[in-house]
């Protein structure tokens, strides 16, 4: 019998119905033997609701870090405690947790705040009791008894640093696209679809712009040799292995990425050799290029209409020859 922890991300939970399709698929992990720990995140968009409504009460919300946190902090709850009540009706035995409950422990920095440690104790108890253990994602507690979060995408780094506190065998991160791709497959066709990769590349993504994974979530992951599994909540086959090492050949070019704020494309190469041959070969159509170990940097205008165009045509040029893939089907 293995520990797996799953983490459901927000258009996951995002309905009723879905909420209960989540209760079905922990279900059948716990019939199948398993010991599982679920990390879910907010109910679709309602983090970005709760951001308006305080938008809508004090203009300068933002500023207002500490109660910010006690507001974002109640979306994940309400998604803990419906998932528990969905799983319950499928007479399995469960529990939620917030993130302090679960002994997530923090510093003090409201909206961005580290996990500085992990004291699982209750999480513990209640695995050994046989229950199902549904905890919050995105928030902790300080030392300082402070509500705190994680800043955005923050529930995939609960759900790593569970997984490693409690030595799980894997943690699976379960989200609305069929694992991780050489692009943001909403943004760019025929993005191919990876079976593995390894943590320190998908690390690169993260930190370069790829929303499918938070940073400290890769970072963490990476620091432990932390094995993931990420793929669709609904499609339960579909997915990318992320692990410390892979054992299948890979291309060259791995994906290409773009900032949040749109000021430049990232691609992230197998290794430094690829990326330094990938930018001599692209040297007549891009100028000189720089990489910087498996990475090379382009800088755009900023816009967001140039940054997709950039990033269809670089994915065309490098990652389309590298030959047969598996397609993305929305
Ligand atoms: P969740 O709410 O499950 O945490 P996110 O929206 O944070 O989901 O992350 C999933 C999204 O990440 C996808 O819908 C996709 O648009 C985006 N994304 C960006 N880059 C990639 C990539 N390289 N591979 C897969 N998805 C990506
Ligand atoms: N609900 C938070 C957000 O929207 C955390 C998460 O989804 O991981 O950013
Ligand atoms: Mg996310």
């Amino acid at each position: 019998m293995a520990l797996i922890v799953q983490k459901y991300g927000g258009t996951s939970v995002g309905t009723p119905e879905r909420i209960r399709a989540v209760a079905a698929r922990i279900a059948k992990a716990r019939v199948a033997g398993d010991d599982v720990v679920v990390v879910v995140s907010a109910m679709g968009h309602s983090t970005d609701e709760l951001i308006a409504l305080a938008e809508k009460v004090s203009p300068q919300a933002r500023t207002h870090l500490r109660e910010m946190d006690m507001l974002l902090t109640a979306g994940e709850r309400v998604a803990m405690a419906l998932t528990a009540m969905a799983l319950r009706d499928l007479s399995v035995d469960c529990v939620s947790f917030t993130g302090s409950q679960a002994g997530i422990i923090t510093d003090e920095s409201h909206s961005s705040a580290r996990i500085v440690e992990i004291r699982p104790t209750r999480v513990q108890e209640e695995l050994a009791r046989g229950k199902v253990v549904i905890v919050a994602g995105f928030q902790g507690v300080s030392r300082a008894k402070e509500i705190t979060t994680l800043g955005r995408g923050g529930s995939d780094t609960t759900a790593v640093y569970l997984a490693t506190a409690l030595k799980a065998a894997r943690c699976e991160i379960l989200t609305d696209v069929r694992g991780v791709f050489s692009a943001d497959p909403r943004l760019v066709h025929d993005a191919r679809s990876y079976t593995e990769l390894p943590l320190a590349a998908v690390l690169h993504m993260a930190r370069h712009g790829a929303q499918v994974m938070h940073h400290r979530a890769m970072e963490h992951a990476l620091q432990h040799g932390m094995t993931l599994w990420v793929g669709h909540s609904v499609e339960a086959e579909a997915g990318t292995w992320l692990r410390p090492q892979v054992t299948s050949t890979l291309p060259p070019v791995l994906a290409v990425v773009s900032a949040e704020d749109c000021s430049c494309l990232t691609i992230i190469a197998r290794d430094e050799a690829a990326a330094a041959a990938t930018a001599v070969a692209s040297h007549a159509v891009a100028g000189q290029l720089t990489p910087s170990g498996p990475l090379i940097k382009i800088p755009l205008s900023g816009d967001e209409k140039t940054c997709r165009a950039a990033l269809q045509s670089w994915h065309d040029a490098l990652i389309a020859p590298q030959g047969p893939h598996r397609r993305y089907t929305p």
